[in-house]
């Protein structure tokens, strides 16, 4: 009959979303218990100031090595957290644990941690982070949060607030990735942000095209008026590099100075490089 083609249609597609759907099912419950487990880890990106070549920093960056399916890159798996209302859990973890390494390393080097939106939409978040300093005995200042431009979508008061209860902790924010999603000047000028980290997107094609490097001269000057540090991401070439000093850019961070590393790297990385300025002082 005309009824049965449709159906038939409809039917043949069913697999491929069950699949579909037991996939992210089972990938949702293996999170769940990789959470539970301790499996998942963090590793560290080195942040350099452009000027001297000093180690300022580290960016926190998760890694989940799945027992079957190896390792699962944080874009695969932070929507499904986001999803699933894992991100809470998760996000509490990440805190806590980078804090916790940082207390322990041997020079003042300062760790950012990646927040979602929805860690701001569930109540607790100040606490939270209040609690992972207090714990591991962390400096405020040493801690940095990232957030994205897609945070500021939303309730602009209630983020303002919380931002700015957050900065009460001393704790600085990072507007990450910045130019590729909802920006606006009035959202840059309104909200308390120490950090413009200029998206990779921007930083790939510089050398190649004259105009990138008008956008990256723009938005160094731009966190120059408003007191901002500018951060370039993805840095992998020493052009690349060439061209961020020459416009000014404060830090920078990329493969060409280190990828992201397991804690006991950059922990040594960071004694190496406070025993070399202890023999330039010395
Ligand atoms: P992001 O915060 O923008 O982090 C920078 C990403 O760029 C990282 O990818 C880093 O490994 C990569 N990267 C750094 N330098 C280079 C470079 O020179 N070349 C290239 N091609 N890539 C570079 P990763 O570790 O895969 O993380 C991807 C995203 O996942 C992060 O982007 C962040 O949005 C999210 N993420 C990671 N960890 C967390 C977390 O603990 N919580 C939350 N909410 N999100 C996280
Ligand atoms: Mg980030
Ligand atoms: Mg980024
Ligand atoms: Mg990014």
């Amino acid at each position: 009959t005309a009824r049965a083609e449709p159906d038939a249609t409809i039917r043949s597609f069913e697999p491929a979303i069950d699949a579909e759907a037991r996939r992210q099912r089972e990938l949702e419950r293996d999170l769940r218990a990789a959470i539970a487990d301790g499996a998942l880890t963090l590793h560290y990106q080195p942040q350099y100031r452009l000027r001297d070549h000093a180690l300022v920093g580290f960016e926190a960056l998760l890694r989940w090595h799945h027992p079957e399916r190896g390792m699962i890159p944080p874009g695969d798996f932070i929507p499904l957290a986001e999803r699933s209302g894992l991100i809470i859990p998760l996000g509490a973890w990440v805190l806590r644990a980078a804090c916790a390494e940082a207390a322990r390393w041997p020079a003042p080097v300062r760790v950012a941690v990646n927040l979602s939106p929805a860690q701001f939409r569930h109540g607790g978040l100040v606490g939270t982070i209040a609690d992972a300093l207090a714990t591991h005995g962390l400096p405020g200042h040493l801690l940095e949060l990232e957030v994205t431009e897609s945070l500021l979508q939303r309730d602009a008061a209630e983020t303002e607030r919380l931002l700015r209860a957050i900065r009460g902790l001393g704790v600085s924010i990072a507007m990450d990735d910045f130019g590729t999603g909802w920006s606006s000047l009035a959202h840059l000028w309104r909200f308390p942000f120490s950090k413009l980290k200029i998206d990779r997107a921007f930083i790939r094609d510089l050398g190649h095209d004259p105009r990138l490097s008008a956008i990256v001269a723009t938005i160094v000057g731009l966190g120059r008026i408003l007191g901002m540090t500018v951060v370039a991401e993805g840095v992998e070439t020493d052009e690349q590099a060439r061209l961020l000093a020459q416009e000014g850019c404060d830090q920078v961070q990329g493969w060409l100075y280190g990828r992201a590393m397991p804690a006991e790297e950059a922990r040594a990385l960071i004694a190496a490089q406070s025993d070399a300025n202890q023999r330039k002082v010395a």
